[in-house]
């Protein structure tokens, strides 16, 4: 039996993140994926013949500039393509709205609808960006212990706390009063136009189990600007799509000496005396090792990898009500040719995001037939056209599109995902074809990925897109859950390095570094 310092279950970005920090302090690490491609949710794959796409996440979080330089990703063949927009938010009446990185462009576009908006547009952009410095070190931080906070916990607390008494009182208020706030009346106290505080109020959604109006969406745009500086989320991506980040990953690991093997997965995680002690692998193959960490998300990893009698049954029934219930589904295309869109001549416009949903009620009532168990009649959809940026992706003249659809509820009242899956693709692109007349005309394929494929295909429990809900139950020193945020499991030797750890969902890095931080520390302090 070949014998590892640590094995990591699962080889999405964040397993391949904590494989390059473990092997770069030393350890001796294997990464076990149960698919044949690795990257989980950060995946290229051909859709039709000549047509690749990446087929899940569609932007970068953004990964942690700290991580790329650390791991020489670029070396390894990362490159980031950051588009002119972010994102065009499209309306009925054209009256589209395009937030540029650059804010002048953006308010260029915004006077065209409303010259209060863009007065107010600057101020917005600034006080997100001040408040998201100072929650910037809680992102690359481990969540302090509830109970009992050592003192590095304690300084590093202390010190965010003396950055938030410099904010002033304006914004230290506002960061106080926005984090449990609907994102919906958040978005309202900024901006007029419908359409604007929609592509505002998307972010606070995105993924989540929850409207506009429900509480605490607000914290989502608090935490994108946290992770990125600006509330409204990046469109950055990658050359050759989502799967050339992991690759970029797998070489770096690689390079640092960490074994790689795809398409067997972990069946059942061994614990011997309270301790962990080996994986058996789903061909029977049993593999050793001082300590292992799961990438998979805390329900599969407690409940379907572990014997529930090795788990306290308290620690069982929290993790029993984990909330992992997924909203998302995705319509992916291959075209003939680049779509036309009622409104929009300049190029430029799309190749960011595309935000469909004009208007916060629009969005609520997408989310309304989600919680009574059927898909959006009129879903939110954000979508990118990366062929735009990055021409490879398709034949010559030829485009791929990504579109994420929400509201698509897990479990469904009437019928199944399976019966349902070709209506509910259709529905997506006739809501779409609205703004754009020609699509359903440039159609070559088209790939629909609902919730239930999310979770078979995937790996993801309840076709969840964060590895669980990001709601303020679920966050930071919640996040599994309380007591448990430090990325050790309740048996030793058993990691966490998945989203459903801080600082959570989105393709930043973030989970897999914090956690081989810690993991380092155990081996260094022979607490393992
Ligand atoms: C449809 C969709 C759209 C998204 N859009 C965006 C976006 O545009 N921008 C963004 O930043 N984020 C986006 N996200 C979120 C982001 O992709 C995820 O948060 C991130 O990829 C999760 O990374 P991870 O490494 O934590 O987990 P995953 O990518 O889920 O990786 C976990 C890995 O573990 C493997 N695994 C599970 N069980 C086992 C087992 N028993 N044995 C072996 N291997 C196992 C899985 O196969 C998988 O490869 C999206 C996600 C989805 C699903």
């Amino acid at each position: 039996m070949a014998s590892y310092d640590i094995i990591i279950i699962g080889g999405g970005h964040n397993g391949l993140v904590a494989a390059c920090y473990l092997s770069r302090a030393g350890l001796k690490a294997l990464v076990i994926e149960r698919r044949d491609v690795i990257g989980g949710a950060a995946v290229t794959e051909e859709i039709h013949p000549g047509f690749r796409c990446s087929t899940l996440a569609h932007s970068v979080g953004p990964l942690l500039p700290n991580i790329i330089k650390d791991l020489n990703l670029a070396r390894h063949g990362l490159e980031i393509i950051t588009p002119e927009a972010r994102v065009i938010a499209l309306n009925p009446e054209s009256q589209n709205i395009c937030i540029y990185h650059d804010t002048k462009r953006t308010l260029n576009s915004i006077e065209k609808v409303s010259a209060a908006d863009a007065r107010n547009y600057p101020k917005f952009e600034q006080s997100f960006a001040r408040i998201g410095k100072v929650l910037s070190s809680l992102v690359t931080a481990t969540p302090p212990e509830i109970e009992k906070p050592s003192a590095g916990e304690l300084f590093h607390l202390g010190k965010v706390g003396i950055s938030f008494r410099k904010l002033g009182k304006v914004d230290a208020y506002r960061h106080l009063r926005w984090a449990p706030m609907a994102v919906a009346d958040l978005a309202a106290e900024w901006f007029e136009t419908e359409t604007l505080r929609a592509a505002v109020a998307a972010r606070g959604i995105f993924g989540a189990f929850a409207g506009p109006w429900s509480a605490g969406t607000s914290t989502g745009l608090l935490w994108q600007s946290a992770i990125d500086g600006h509330p409204i989320a990046p469109s950055s991506s990658v050359r050759g799509g989502m799967g050339a980040l992991s690759d970029s990953l797998r070489k770096a690991a690689e390079a640092k000496g960490a074994e790689i093997r795809a398409g067997v997965a972990v069946a059942r995680i061994e614990i011997k005396q309270d301790k962990f002690s080996s994986v058996v692998l789903g061909n029977g193959e049993e593999i050793s090792a001082r300590a292992v960490v799961s990438n998979a998300d805390p329900r599969t990893t407690f409940l379907k990898l572990l014997d529930p009698g090795d788990l306290d049954p308290t620690f069982l029934l929290k993790i029993q009500n984990y909330r992992a219930a997924g909203v998302s589904a995705k319509v992916n295309l291959a075209l003939s040719g680049l779509p036309s869109f009622t409104g929009l001549t300049d190029g430029g416009q799309l190749s960011g995001r595309i935000h469909i949903g004009p208007e916060i009620d629009y969005l609520e009532r997408a989310f309304d037939a989600a919680k009574y168990g059927d898909y959006s009649p009129a879903p939110y959809m954000d979508i990118t056209i990366p062929t735009l940026t990055d021409p490879g992706l398709a034949p010559a003249g030829a485009h791929v599109m990504s579109i994420y659809v929400q509201y698509a509820p897990y479990t469904l009242k009437n019928g199944d995902w399976n019966s349902r899956r070709e209506e509910f693709a259709d529905n997506a692109i006739r809501t779409l074809a609205n703004y754009s007349p020609n699509l359903k005309e440039l159609i070559v394929a088209r790939q629909t990925i609902t919730p239930l494929d999310l979770e078979q295909t995937y790996g993801l429990s309840g076709g969840h897109i964060h590895h669980g809900e990001q709601s303020l139950d679920q966050f930071f020193t919640f996040r599994p859950l309380i007591g448990w945020a430090q990325y050790r499991g309740p048996i030793k030797g058993l990691y966490l390095c998945g989203s459903g750890t801080h600082p959570g969902g989105g393709l930043t890095g973030g989970p897999g570094a914090n956690a081989a931080r810690e993991i380092v520390k155990d081996f260094k302090s022979r607490r393992l």
